[in-house]
């Protein structure tokens, strides 16, 4: 659970953040202090675990920005709250951890504080490779990211920056910050590199080049970059820029998973699961290799809904995810076909892999207890499975189903395979 510490003078301003926060950002506990020290008594508890602070420059036992100095020292990054004539606050800007300051007399310094620590924690731990030739740049923007705790690899030229990214498959970058001049690759060939294999909705490239050099920024937007930066910049600006970007590509996820994901268990649904079998199915034909498709159905279902109630019988589900992924690699397709169903799809796979698998998976369906406000509930699935080599995803699903309805027929809580 992540931790924020709210330190301000005012108890009504306090327990109004303190909801809000908690109720916007979930799985947070909010910690409060009034004066400088009950801020010293909160860090002293509670200091390695504090994701962010929120301090009101003038406490009454303090000299202004005392506080700020206090979280900034056990480097926590801090928003700071202050009236923006306030003379201390340009100074207490520059401090290593301060992130930003909310102008305490606008009419929404509530919810903008409540925004800006969402945005902060949801960017947390994402990851930007920053390409770069100048040791210097690359060492400066580091230093800028790092206050944002974002993850930072980096480049210094096109050339290595491909392969870094080629060799994660994309996975775990969101943003590539890119300059334009370097050895080897520079900037605008990386971008149309990368564009090849990765749209925008997936990685964000951001250019950096010169304000005056408007060619190379047309350049740069004509191969595929999403946003620019000029050099030098200014921390506020990389700051915007990355949260914007990074709330983008958010958005994005968000609405792919909209269209392909069950509500309930976060499973990929039917019509993706038909959408996505196709590709799959193909290349394993073309390869010559044995497919196998599996339906899965835990047994008695109806019976938790009726006994418990369907939410109970709704989290009884969720975990069933939990369990089927234990087994899954990363490849296998599985999907929520409807009502307590699952279809998984496995590609490149042995018969001998095949039935330790799915014996192994039902083992751990029996063996899962899971426990909710003191009830401890217990299912097992049935499993049927088609296993050959096809091209024809339905032939596969009315195999498996066959074999489900066998194995449902013939005692429940156990993997029927048929082979043609
Ligand atoms: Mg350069």
């Amino acid at each position: 659970m992540q931790k924020i510490l709210l330190i301000h003078p005012d108890i009504t301003i306090l327990d109004r953040l303190k909801k809000e926060l908690e109720k916007r950002i979930l799985n947070v506990a909010v910690l409060t202090a009034q004066t400088l020290f009950e801020s010293n008594q909160a860090l002293r508890h509670n200091q390695k675990n504090i994701s962010i602070a929120i301090v009101d420059i003038d406490l009454q036992d303090s000299s202004p920005g005392k506080a700020v100095m206090l979280t900034s020292t056990h480097n926590i990054p801090t928003i700071v709250i202050s009236s923006a004539q306030d003379k201390s606050l340009q100074e207490l800007l520059r401090k290593k951890n301060v992130l930003d300051y909310i102008d305490k007399d606008s009419k929404n310094s509530i919810s903008s504080t409540v925004d800006l620590v969402a945005q902060t924690l949801r960017n947390y731990n994402k990851t930007i490779l920053v390409v770069d030739d100048s040791k210097l740049f690359r060492n400066t923007f580091q230093e800028d990211l790092k206050k944002l705790h974002i993850n930072v690899i980096t480049a210094c030229d096109g050339a290595e920056a491909f392969d870094i990214v080629d060799s994660l498959e994309g996975e775990n970058i969101s943003i590539v910050l890119t300059d334009y001049n370097m050895p080897n690759m520079d900037g605008i060939e990386l971008t149309m590199k990368l564009r090849e294999k990765y749209q925008k909705d997936r990685l964000s490239i951001i250019a950096i080049s010169a304000t005056d050099d408007e060619e190379a920024l047309t350049k740069f937007i004509k191969a595929g970059a999403n946003d620019f930066l000029s050099k030098p910049y200014k921390f506020t600006e990389l700051k915007v820029r990355i949260g914007a970007n990074l709330d983008l590509l958010e958005l994005f996820q968000k609405a792919t998973d909209l269209a392909n994901k069950d509500f309930l268990t976060g499973a990929y649904n039917r019509r993706y699961f038909f959408e996505a079998s196709k590709a799959i199915i193909d290349k394993n034909y073309r390869k010559n290799a044995s497919i196998a498709v599996a339906t899965i159905d835990i047994d008695k279902f109806k019976n938790i809904n009726d006994t418990y109630g369907h939410d109970i019988g709704d989290i009884a589900l969720k975990e069933s995810l939990v369990v089927l992924n234990k087994r899954l690699r990363q490849s296998d397709l599985l999907s929520r076909f409807g009502g307590e169903e699952f279809c998984i799809l496995l590609e490149d796979i042995s018969l001998e892999d095949t039935k330790d698998l799915f014996e192994d998976m039902r083992e751990k369906f029996e063996n899962n207890e899971i426990s909710i406000d003191g009830i401890i509930i217990k299912y097992t699935v049935s499993i049927g499975v088609a296993y050959k080599k096809s091209f024809d995803i339905d032939e596969m699903l009315k195999i498996s189903d066959n074999a489900l309805y066998e194995a449902k027929n013939t005692g429940r809580n156990k993997v029927i395979i048929h082979t043609a």
